[in-house]
């Protein structure tokens, strides 16, 4: 078995979600009380979300650098790096790593063509909806088409994000609109929806609409557990 390494805090509502699916899954399929190796470091996102407001993503990089180096001593074999956002950041991270990266974008990317999907919306921060690099690596490396939410519905996206999910609120007014948004990118012919934020699915669940979600946090997860069991 390969020891998984989990960069988290960011933010730590959604680092429990990582810490309690890869033990329930890998407890599926081992059986028993059985569950996967993990070392995880996890960072002060208090300090890092203002960089991220202040585009100092080179002072971001240094400090992910860091942990991650701290989970390679730690004897992990590859990394997991809990946030969609940081992928922004995960090739330089890989640069400067002994071991593996488990790419969230390119796991995401896998389950959406195994649906037959070809045309997809992105919801997530707006670092990941309006950026380039995940929508990017959609498009060129998975032949995805991508649609993002309108301007004013990706401000409303992020600030529930960050005042709520964060922290682990989660209000029904929020998951309303969230859905209203759903359904007017599926007006626009969206085949399915990206949960590309590793807290949105704590507020947005498949069970509530008909179109196909492909929440990032559980597959990235059940991706880990598959490396780490090959
Ligand atoms: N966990 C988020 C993600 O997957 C980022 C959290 C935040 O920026 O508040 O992108």
């Amino acid at each position: 078995m390969k020891k998984i390494g989990l960069l988290g805090g960011m933010t730590t509502e959604s680092s429990v979600e990582y810490y309690r699916l890869i033990n329930e899954i890998s407890r599926n399929r081992m059986g028993g009380i059985h569950s996967v190796e993990s070392v995880m470091a996890s960072v002060d996102f208090g300090n890092i979300y203002p960089l991220m407001e202040q585009e100092r993503w080179d002072l971001i990089l240094e400090k992910l650098i860091s942990a991650s180096l701290d989970i390679q001593r730690g004897g992990a074999d590859f990394l997991v790096i809990c946030t969609n956002t940081m992928h922004k950041l995960a090739d330089q991270i890989a640069e400067k790593i002994d071991i593996p990266i488990l790419n969230i974008i390119d796991v995401t990317a896998e389950a959406i063509k195994k649906k037959g999907l070809a045309r997809i919306a992105l919801l997530g921060t707006r670092f990941t909806m309006i950026q380039d690099f995940f929508r990017n690596r959609l498009a060129e490396k998975h032949q995805l088409a991508v649609m993002i939410p309108e301007p004013e519905e990706i401000g409303y996206i992020h600030r529930v994000i960050v005042d709520e999910l964060s922290i682990g609120r989660i209000s029904e007014d929020s998951k309303t609109r969230y859905w209203q948004i759903i359904d007017n990118l599926k007006k626009k012919d969206a085949e399915g929806i990206i949960l590309g934020c590793t807290e949105i699915p704590l507020l947005i669940k498949q069970v509530d609409g008909d179109i196909p979600l492909f929440d990032t946090t559980t597959l990235h997860a059940e991706a880990a557990v598959d490396f780490a069991l090959a």
